[in-house]
């Protein structure tokens, strides 16, 4: 196949070059209410493969990301941290064929980190992109949960931009006795 990013031909969808120093995830983190966000990239850096969410190249795509993002981060994190951990995505629901979420949390399975797929499901499928702050409070995601109570959880999702829905998930996730540590998301989109 060829690299998405430079198009020379390639086994991976990003060849390793394009890998190596175009898309070097960097950790940042921000805290909006009480809630830890960890990012790997800025929007802007990422923004044509994100823009592949729901294409037939997305998955692809996706699966490259979460491999460089999100496979080394909790392998890393589960050398600190003995608990049992659950994996939760927002929203994983199936569009075109895939979900893009559970792409990112199905990297995420350790020994002891298990994914809890499509157990976070908004009720709401409202689209906040290009959406003002105003927009997204008026129009909440209406989150349901589907898990186990009383587990510690990761939360994870693509991309935060407000964090309004990431606040709104771990509220939800708060009323039925989870534990939020944190949230990732593979690129943070805040206006500076
Ligand atoms: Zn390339």
């Amino acid at each position: 196949m060829r690299c998405f990013s430079c198009t020379k031909l390639s086994l991976n969808i990003l060849c390793q070059k394009c890998q190596d120093t175009l898309f070097i995830p960097t950790v940042t983190k921000r805290t909006v209410g009480t809630l830890e966000v960890v990012s790997f990239f800025s929007y802007s850096a990422v923004e044509s493969l994100l823009h592949t969410k729901h294409k037939p190249e997305g998955y692809r795509i996706y699966k490259a990301l979460a491999k460089m993002t999100m496979c080394p981060f909790i392998e890393k994190f589960m050398e600190t941290d003995d608990r049992r951990l659950a994996i939760i995505g927002v929203d994983e629901r199936i569009k075109n064929g895939y979900s893009h979420v559970a792409l990112l949390t199905h990297a995420m399975k350790y020994p002891n980190a298990v994914p809890l797929h499509a157990s976070l499901m908004a009720k709401n499928g409202v689209s906040y992109s290009g959406k003002s702050l105003q927009y997204r409070l008026e129009h909440p995601r209406e989150f349901v949960y589907h898990g186990p109570w009383g587990v510690d959880a990761i939360l994870v999702d693509d991309i935060i931009t407000t964090g309004i829905t990431l606040q709104e998930a771990q509220k939800v996730l708060l009323e039925n006795g989870v534990n939020v540590l944190f949230a990732l998301t593979l690129a943070d989109a805040q206006e500076k």
